[in-house]
C-alpha cells in the first residue's frame, strides 16, 4: 500500500510507477511510522548510503509512544543519542539508519515512556508504615508532624530520598515531583541516582526542622532556585504546604517569588471534608474562590488531591489552566474521599497521577497507582466505563509531564524529546497472553515487571540491576535511621 509522502493530494498516485522508487511523492505505508517519527529522515539513509553514529538503540519490542494518537508499533526500536530520542520506528529501518555504541535487545518486551510521579514526599520512605489506619488530621497532627519534628534532618532527607529514588527507578518512574524538608538533599539524591525531578521545600507558618520562620523558608527556596537553575535533571517548584498551614501573607510572598523566578507553584488542596469545612469557615467562601481572589488561579498552579472539588471549582480550574494531581491510593488509605477526576478531565483540566508519600500509600509504584485510579472511580460510581486503562496510563506519563510543565520534553516517545524510557519484559506467565498492552499495564503488572530504565539517555537500570546507585547502601542507611525514629517515639 502506498501513501503520498508530501500529502499533495489524498489520492496522489500519479507517480508511483515512475522514477524507480526514489520518487519523493510516495512511501510504503508500512514505513510511514518511521518516516513520520524521524525528523532527520533522508532518502540516502533509507537506502543505506550512510549510518549515523549514535549512543544507544533499544530494539525488537512493542513500543507504546503515548503520542496524541496513542501509537503502538510492533517489532520496533528507539534510537537515542546523548540525552535525546533521535528516531522511533521499525527495528529493521532503525538498524539500517543508525550504528549505536550500545544496543539493548528487548525481544518480547514493551518499550514506553518512564512514569511521571506528580506528587510525592520521597524522604518519607523513612516513615513507611509508621502510622496507618487513621484519619488525615489525626494522622498528620498526632503522628507524622511529631515524628518529623523529632527526626527530620539533612541525613534523613538525603537517605530517605535516595531510597525513594531506588524504589522509583525499580518500578519504572523516571521523573518525580517532590515536596518535603531539606529539599536540597532530595535534589542531590535524585541527581546521584540519575533521576529527573521537580523539587520544592515545603513552606508553612510554623517552624520546620529546616527553618525557624517562614522568611527563612522562602530564602531557602530562593537558594534552591539559584543553585539548580541550569541543571539538566533538577528543577524547582514553589510549594506552600496547604491553605490550612499557610497564612495569606506567606501565600502572597511565595506567589511573587514564583513570578520572579518563573517557577510553578504546587500545594495540597481540599484533600478531605474537614479541610473543606475549616477553610470555608476561615475564608467565608470556598478555597478555590479564595485562591482566585489572591491571584493564584493560572497555568502556574498545580494542586494535589483536590478531592472536595465542586462543579464550580472544576470550572474555575479549567478556565484558568490550573492543573490537578490525583493521588488515589493515599485518598483511599486515609479515607479522604474520591476526587471527581472524570469530570475534571471532561472539563479540560490536565490531570496527572501521584503516589503521595510512603507514609500514606505506602509505596512509590506508579503502575499500582494506575490500577488503583482505574478501579477507584469504577467502584465509587458502579460504572466500569468511567476510567479506562488507556486514560490512566496517559495520566501516569504524558499528562503528568504536562502537569509538571515538561510536556514538550518528556512523557512520550517522540523525536526530539528527552530519552526517559522503560523496558518491561513480557515473557512471563502472569502477562500471557496479551490482547492489550494498556490492560496489562493497569490490571496485571506491578513495578517489579520493569526490567530496564533509561533517564536522560543514560541507562540507570538494566535487567533489574541498578547501574548508578547501591540499593544495599540505601536500605542499610534507612534501617539505621528507622532505629532512631522508633526510639524517639518511645520517649
Ligand atoms: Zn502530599
Amino acid at each position: 500500500m502506498y501513501r503520498c509522502r508530501v500529502n499533495c493530494s489524498s489520492t496522489c498516485l500519479k507517480t508511483r510507477t515512475t522514477n524507480n522508487g526514489v520518487n519523493p511523492h510516495y512511501v510504503f505505508l508500512e514505513d510511514l511510522a518511521t518516516y513520520m517519527l524521524n525528523k532527520n529522515f533522508k532518502i540516502s539513509q533509507k537506502r543505506g548510503y550512510t549510518l549515523q553514529e549514535i549512543d544507544l538503540i533499544i530494539t525488537g519490542a512493542k513500543v507504546l509512544l503515548l503520542d496524541t494518537e496513542n501509537t503502538c508499533l510492533e517489532n520496533a526500536a528507539v534510537a537515542i543519542n546523548s540525552d535525546e530520542i533521535v528516531a522511533v520506528g521499525h527495528t529493521e529501518k532503525i538498524t539500517k539508519q543508525y550504528n549505536a555504541k550500545k544496543t539493548i535487545t528487548a525481544n518480547d518486551s514493551l518499550i514506553m515512556p518512564g512514569f511521571v510521579n506528580c506528587h510525592t514526599h520521597a524522604a518519607m520512605t523513612c516513615f513507611r508504615g509508621i502510622a496507618d489506619d487513621l484519619e488525615l488530621m489525626d494522622w498528620l497532627n498526632n503522628y507524622i508532624f511529631p515524628a518529623e519534628a523529632k527526626n527530620v534532618n539533612k541525613e534523613l532527607a538525603y537517605w530517605g530520598s535516595f531510597l525513594g529514588a531506588v524504589e522509583m527507578i525499580k518500578s519504572g518512574t523516571t521523573t518525580f515531583c517532590d515536596m518535603y524538608i531539606f529539599e536540597d538533599e532530595t535534589a542531590g539524591a535524585a541527581k546521584t541516582a540519575g533521576m529527573r525531578c521537580l523539587v520544592g521545600e515545603v513552606l508553612f507558618d510554623f517552624p520546620s526542622p529546616n527553618f525557624k520562620t517562614p522568611t527563612e523558608g522562602v530564602a531557602y527556596t530562593k537558594m534552591l532556585a539559584e543553585k539548580w537553575k541550569d541543571d539538566p535533571l533538577v528543577d524547582i517548584i514553589i510549594e506552600p504546604h496547604a491553605l490550612y498551614t499557610c497564612s495569606e501573607p506567606l501565600l502572597i510572598e511565595v506567589k511573587k517569588l514564583a513570578e520572579d523566578y518563573h517557577l510553578p507553584i504546587g500545594l495540597h488542596l481540599l484533600e478531605n471534608a474537614a479541610e473543606k469545612k475549616q477553610l470555608e469557615e476561615k475564608f467565608g467562601k470556598g478555597a478555590v474562590s479564595f485562591l482566585k481572589d489572591i491571584g493564584y488561579l493560572n497555568e502556574r498552579l498545580t494542586a494535589f488531591h483536590c478531592v472536595y472539588f465542586s462543579d464550580e471549582d472544576i470550572r474555575m480550574f479549567a478556565d484558568h489552566g490550573c492543573k490537578v494531581v490525583h493521588n488515589p491510593a493515599s485518598n483511599m488509605k486515609l479515607a479522604s474521599g474520591v476526587a471527581p477526576v472524570p469530570e475534571m478531565i471532561k472539563a479540560g483540566i490536565t490531570v496527572g497521577l501521584g503516589t503521595d508519600g510512603c507514609a500514606s500509600n505506602n509505596n512509590l509504584d506508579m503502575i499500582k497507582e494506575t490500577s488503583t485510579a482505574a478501579k477507584l472511580h469504577k467502584v465509587s460510581r458502579l460504572d466500569p466505563t468511567v476510567m479506562d486503562a488507556q486514560t490512566v496510563v496517559r495520566m501516569a506519563t504524558i499528562e503528568g509531564a504536562k502537569v509538571l510543565g515538561m510536556g514538550e520534553s518528556i512523557g512520550s516517545l517522540e523525536v526530539g524529546k528527552k530519552a526517559d524510557i522503560i523496558v518491561i519484559g513480557l515473557n512471563k506467565p502472569h502477562l500471557t497472553p496479551i490482547y492489550s498492552e494498556y490492560s496489562h499495564l493497569v490490571y496485571t503488572m506491578s513495578g517489579a515487571d520493569v526490567d530496564t530504565v533509561i533517564i536522560n539517555g543514560k541507562v540507570v537500570m538494566e535487567n533489574r540491576q541498578l547501574l548508578t546507585i547501591d540499593e544495599e547502601e540505601a536500605m542499610h542507611k534507612v534501617r539505621e535511621i528507622a532505629v532512631r525514629v522508633k526510639k524517639s517515639l518511645q520517649k
